[in-house]
Order: structure tokens, then C-alpha cells, then sequence
């Protein structure tokens, strides 16, 4: 639609004129004024479609294309019109931490045997496990043996073990959840909730057989997201700025030839001209889903207990009480507990601190930064993070990570810069002739 429509306008005297003219030279207004004093009092990449359109509609071309012209244009907001956001101490509305339940060569989904019973383990997602949910989960109920069965167990309530317990739902089987603690008090409630299958394991350290599983759930928890969007689970999409002093590596899973480069979509770099990130050279635009935990877990929790589902909050100390449970099928999907629980020594925390601020409706967008900092816009508040604690256990608040966050986002965001002058032909170029 948007390359019919660049043809159109391509053709259009309006667009020659754009492009022979020599006097419009672009100069945005700063991002922090444009979007908290007048959003639309700009020249955006929509807005300069929008009037082109209705240029064309209004006679510049033949009337028969009015109608088409007159369409909704779908078109991605400019990243020169993005608003910052305002960071301060006093704008702190609350500290959380969580432990990331790290494996280096990646999660575990297999099946054992523990004694009579069948034990099929589903956890270990790292900083991906709201991501991966419904993918290792979908991986983990197609171990079920084929015969019937009167009911099955799934240890855990975070996200991993509600995506478990629906499948199991969906496939008509009779499931008790058993977990010693549910949303909201669960690591998976902590997450920030980006849906990007990154952070789940060590590079070089997986193995094949491991890709295998990964690129699977990746592909089928995108698509079950997908069914997910909309308020009453609080999945929406949301354009990501990834921001670099050095060049990409091509190879790594944000490169351009990562096997996930698919799942990214609206991939491209911007040109300086686009962009008002002043410290960073190298800037890498994809769209992803964001996913608010405390929406989407109480919501998937509310369909696991309509669905007749049983809950029964239980600690479990040792591999042993698992023998008295009824179902003859176990999933184990107790996250870091599993540490404990089956021994799994490769299996650590890696802590995360998330910073939130008071909402700013206006920031709808995500920024990954090189220095590991990335600010999530979630409708409970704005997301700062950037902590990663390899093998710490302690659930307190890093003060000297927490500022260190503050004070990088706070720099951020003051270092917006105006997009760089652009001459309307550069504009042009860029937005619609390279079909972006
Ligand atoms: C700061 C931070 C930011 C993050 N951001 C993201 C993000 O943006 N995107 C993303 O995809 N992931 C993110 N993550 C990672 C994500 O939170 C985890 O991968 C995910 O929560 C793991 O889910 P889980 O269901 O396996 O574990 P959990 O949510 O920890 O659930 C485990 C369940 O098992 C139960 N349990 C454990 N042991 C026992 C036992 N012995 N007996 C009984 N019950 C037990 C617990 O009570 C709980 O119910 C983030 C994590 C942190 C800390």
C-alpha cells in the first residue's frame, strides 16, 4: 500500500515539485517540545503522506484515484517527533527486582521418568521467559504420551507454567496448577515484558539441537501473541530504537542476519537526519510486542480457572513430594526453583532492577541502549532498567545500579538533539522511495 501509494504521488506534479524544489529545508522542532506542546505542529514522515495524498485527492492527479488516496496511509510515526521522558528522583513511583532464571546453553524442555510417573520439564528462560512462554510450552505438551489421561500437574504459576496450563486446557485434559507463589507475586510479574527472544542464553555455549527448540518456540509464541493483542491481556506493539556508538554485528541475534530477523519487523537503520539520539551513531529501528505482566498474567489466570482449572498453592522442599501427587504427568515449570528442586547446578540467577516512573501516555516507544539501559512505556509507568547480576541471589534494591540507571536515562533523554536538516528531496528519498 505504502509503495502503490509512493508511486502514485512519484508520478504526481506535487511530488515533482517536492523534488525540484530547493527552499524547504526540514527543521523540526525539538522532540520535547513538539510532543508535549503541539504533537501535530511538525513535518512528519505521516503528515508529509497525508498531504500528499490529499494533494493528489484534490486534483493534482486524475479523480480516479481519489478514493484509494483518501485511505488510511500505514505509515510508522517519525522518530524525530519522540517525546522524552522526564526523568527525575522524585518522579519514582517504585523499585522492583527480580532473578532471572539463567541457563548458559539455554532453557530445559525434556521428559524423564520419575518413577511412575512422567516428569516433563519446561523451564530456565533467562530474560526471555515471558517471551518463550507459549513457545517451550507448545514444545513441552507435545512430549504427552498419546493414551488418555485423568488429569495432569504443572509446578509453577508464573508465566511459563499459565502458558503450560492452557495448552494442557486446550488439548482437553484436567490441570491443577501447584506453585508456592502467584501472580502478582511471581518473578514473571517483575519483568519488564518486551517480547524479544534475547538474553536466554550465552552465545557459543548452546547447541544445535538447542537452536532447534529455540527458533521453534520463538516462531510459535510470536504467533500466539499475536491472538493476545488488545487491553484484556495488555499485549500491544511498539516501535524499539536500538542504539549503538559501533556498528551492529550482523551475526548476533539483533544482526541482520540473526535467525530472528523475521520476528522483527519494520527492521531498518535510520539515517541521522531521522532520529533525534545525538549520542549514538548507529541506530536500528523493529517493531516488537509489549507485553504488561500484571495485565496479561491476572487475565490468563482468570482463563485457567474458568476453564476449570484448580489452583493449590504448595512449597515443595523436595523431588520426593512429588511422588504423592496425584497425576500420574508432572510439568516442571518452577523457573529458578528448579535449582533446588532437581538439582540443576548451571542453572543462576541473573538479578534485573527495574526503575518505574509515573506513565507518560505521550512515550509510546521502546530504546535499547548499548550501555545496557533500556526504557519500556507501559501504561503502569515508565520502565527503566539496564541490570544484569550474574549468580546474585538478593532480592534488595542496588542503590549504585539504581542510580546509575537514573542518571544514564536522565542524560538520554536530555541529549535529544532536532533531527539533523534534511532538504524535502533528502525527506522524500528517505521515506518513500526506499519504501520504508
Ligand atoms: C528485571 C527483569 C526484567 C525482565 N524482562 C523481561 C522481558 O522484557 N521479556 C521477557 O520475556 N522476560 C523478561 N524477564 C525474564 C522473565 O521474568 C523470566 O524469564 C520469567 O519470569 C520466567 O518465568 P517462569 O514462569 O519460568 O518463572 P517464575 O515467574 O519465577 O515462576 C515460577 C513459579 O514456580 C513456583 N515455584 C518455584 N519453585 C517452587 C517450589 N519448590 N515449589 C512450588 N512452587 C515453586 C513459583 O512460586 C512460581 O509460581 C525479566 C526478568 C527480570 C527480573
Amino acid at each position: 500500500m505504502l509503495r502503490d501509494l509512493s508511486n502514485r504521488v512519484r508520478d504526481s506534479s506535487l511530488a515533482r515539485h517536492i523534488l525540484s524544489s530547493k527552499i524547504g529545508e526540514y527543521n523540526a522542532p525539538t522532540p520535547y517540545l513538539t510532543s508535549l506542546v503541539v504533537p501535530g505542529d511538525t513535518v512528519n514522515r505521516r503528515r508529509f503522506l497525508h498531504t500528499a495524498a490529499l494533494g493528489a485527492a484534490g486534483g493534482v492527479v486524475s479523480g480516479c484515484h481519489r478514493s484509494q488516496l483518501r485511505a488510511p496511509v500505514p505509515v510508522s510515526p517519525s522518530a524525530c517527533n519522540l517525546a522524552p521522558v522526564l526523568v527525575s528522583r522524585d518522579r519514582e513511583i517504585r523499585t522492583v527486582v527480580g532473578l532471572r532464571p539463567f541457563r548458559a546453553s539455554g532453557f530445559v524442555v525434556k521428559g524423564e521418568k520419575l518413577g511412575e510417573k512422567l516428569l516433563i520439564h519446561n523451564y530456565g528462560h533467562g530474560g526471555g521467559g515471558i517471551t518463550l512462554s507459549w513457545g517451550t510450552s507448545h514444545l513441552a505438551t507435545a512430549l504427552l504420551p498419546g493414551e488418555p489421561l485423568p488429569s495432569v500437574a504443572v509446578l509453577g504459576c508464573g508465566a511459563v507454567g499459565l502458558a503450560t496450563a492452557r495448552l494442557l486446557q486446550e488439548r482437553g485434559l484436567r490441570v491443577t496448577i501447584y506453585a508456592s507463589e502467584l501472580p502478582p507475586n511471581t518473578t514473571s510479574n517483575v519483568a519488564g515484558g518486551q517480547w524479544l527472544p534475547f538474553s536466554v542464553f550465552e552465545s557459543g555455549k548452546q547447541s544445535p539441537a538447542f537452536m532447534d527448540q529455540y527458533l521453534q518456540a520463538t516462531e510459535f509464541a510470536y504467533r500466539r501473541y499475536q491472538t493476545l493483542l488488545g487491553s484484556r491481556y495488555g499485549v500491544r506493539w511498539v516501535r524499539n530504537y536500538s542504539l549503538r556508538y559501533h556498528e551492529f554485528d550482523e551475526t548476533e541475534l539483533e544482526g541482520k542476519q540473526s535467525p530472528v530477523r523475521r520476528f522483527l519487523p519494520e527492521f531498518r537503520d535510520l539515517t541521522e537526519s531521522e532520529h533525534p539520539f545525538s549520542r549514538y551513531q548507529f541506530v536500528r529501528q523493529y517493531d516488537t510486542m509489549l507485553i504488561e505482566p500484571p495485565i496479561y498474567l491476572s487475565a490468563v489466570l482468570t482463563d485457567f480457572r474458568i476453564a476449570g482449572g484448580g489452583v493449590q498453592v504448595k512449597h515443595f522442599d523436595d523431588i520426593s513430594q512429588l511422588q504423592q501427587l496425584a497425576e500420574p504427568v508432572i510439568f516442571n515449570c518452577t523457573g529458578l526453583g528448579a535449582r533446588a528442586l532437581f538439582n540443576d547446578q548451571e542453572l543462576t540467577p541473573k538479578k534485573g532492577q527495574l526503575t518505574v516512573l509515573l506513565p507518560q501516555p505521550e512515550v509510546d516507544y521502546i530504546a535499547l541502549m548499548e550501555d545496557d539501559l533500556y526504557m519500556f512505556p507501559r501504561t503502569d509507568g515508565i520502565l527503566l532498567g539496564g541490570t544484569f547480576e550474574d549468580g546474585e541471589w538478593s532480592l534488595s534494591v542496588n542503590e549504585a545500579a539504581k542510580a546509575r540507571v537514573l542518571n544514564g536515562h536522565a542524560q538520554f533523554f536530555q541529549g535529544f538533539r532536532r533531527c539533523q536538516r534534511a532538504s524535502w528531496a533528502r525527506l522524500y528519498r528517505n521515506w518513500v522511495l526506499q519504501g520504508v
